[in-house]
């Protein structure tokens, strides 16, 4: 119990960023970003770094949670918080905000950046916008077809095809020569690749043109990430070994799971469908709590085993919510537990 007590009087090792001004009405000063590929480099409170993914708020409520969530884990030490880029509308204007706020809390703050439905100049047009305000780093990825993420890809009239060509547009822009630049990883592949092969060289090109490090797609074999890791270092020892970083979603519910790995065109390994469905014992709904606490331990022995294999950090899809990421940080001794008076959804 007295390491615990440390984490919630810890402060956070990215606090050197300058601070928001206090003063209603006058926007925060651009802050300078640690670079997304030292961060995780740097001090962390725990075994491992360990960042989150959020996605950007759609209403105002949905925006204190939001808001909540970054607070709880900066305060627990997060390395960085990474903000999505939806397929179209409003929430595509809120993640520069939401960025912008997060990186004046401060944190380490990377903003994910598509490809659908812009132009190479309106591409570049954003990506100078971010240099002036100071937002470094960015995650490069080409993005899905809208509507129907599995549906055939059509590249928007004077846009970009591949996401290296965007590594390549933010290489070319002089406003953006300290960007630290993301792209995203395949432990299975991506779905459109030819074979694992074809796959590993794409992976490779974005990392010669400059990318400083992958996020991996979730995935649930933990074998799969580790195949892809040692693929790539042996086919290019330079750049193949760049950090790989692992995307865990910690597992609440069966519907959820299966939702999300459809999306990313995945299936969940039937041996962890078996867990979960014998926990649900027939009836998910009645049984949500067992399941739950299944889906939590199956993450969390995934991450021992990452902790164990020299993984980077551990990257927490969150939806947006902290009490998920942190039971899986508490079972590995790396956060208090989840309850009233520390990192409560919704309270603080
Ligand atoms: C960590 C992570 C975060 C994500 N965040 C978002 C997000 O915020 N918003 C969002 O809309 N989507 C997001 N995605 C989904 C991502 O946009 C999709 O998985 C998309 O289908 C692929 O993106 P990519 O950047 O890997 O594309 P690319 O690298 O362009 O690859 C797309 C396909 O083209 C093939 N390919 C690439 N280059 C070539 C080439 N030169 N010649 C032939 N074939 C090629 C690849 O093998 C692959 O099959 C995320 C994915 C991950 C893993």
């Amino acid at each position: 119990m007295s390491t615990m007590i440390s984490f919630m009087s810890a402060s956070n090792p990215h606090d050197h960023h300058e601070k928001a001004s206090p003063l209603p009405g006058i926007p925060p000063q651009p802050t300078l970003q640690v670079p997304v590929s030292q961060a995780i480099r740097g001090y962390s409170p725990g075994k491992i770094p360990f960042s989150v993914e959020f996605m950007p708020p759609r209403d105002d409520a949905a925006q204190t949670r939001l808001w909540n969530a970054a607070e709880a884990f900066h305060d627990l030490g997060v390395s960085f918080a990474s903000i999505t880029y939806g397929a179209g509308g409003s929430t595509r204007e809120r993640t520069m905000e939401v960025a912008q706020q997060l990186a004046a809390k401060p944190l380490t703050t990377l903003m994910h950046l598509t490809l659908v439905d812009h132009s190479a100049e309106e591409l570049r047009a954003m990506l100078q916008d971010y240099a002036r305000r100071g937002m470094t780093n960015v995650l490069a990825l080409r993005g899905d077809p809208p509507g129907d993420p599995l549906g055939t890809w059509q590249p928007t009239p004077g846009g970009l095809n591949y996401a290296s060509d965007l590594i390549e547009l933010i290489r070319n822009t002089p406003e953006c020569e300290n960007f630290d630049i993301g792209i995203a990883s395949f432990p299975e592949g991506h779905y459109r690749a030819e074979d694992l092969e074809q796959d590993t060289q794409v992976t490779l090109h974005k990392l010669r043109l400059g990318a400083d490090y992958s996020i991996t797609q979730m995935f649930f074999d933990v074998e799969n990430y580790l195949r892809l890791r040692d693929r790539l270092a042996a086919a290019d020892p330079v750049h193949g070994a760049k950090p790989v970083i692992p995307g865990l979603m910690p597992i609440t519910s069966i519907r959820s799971v299966r939702r999300q790995m459809e999306l990313a065109g995945g299936e969940v390994p039937v041996k962890i469908l078996e867990r979960l469905e014998k926990a649900a014992a027939g009836d998910e709904v009645a049984n949500r709590d067992a399941v739950r606490e299944v889906g939590i331990d199956i993450t969390t022995e995934m991450s021992e085993r990452l902790i164990a294999e020299g993984a980077p950090n551990l990257h927490f899809m969150t939806m947006n919510n902290v009490r998920a990421t942190q039971d899986v940080l508490h079972n590995l001794g790396m956060a208090p537990a989840w309850g009233p008076g520390y990192g409560q959804d919704m309270v603080r």
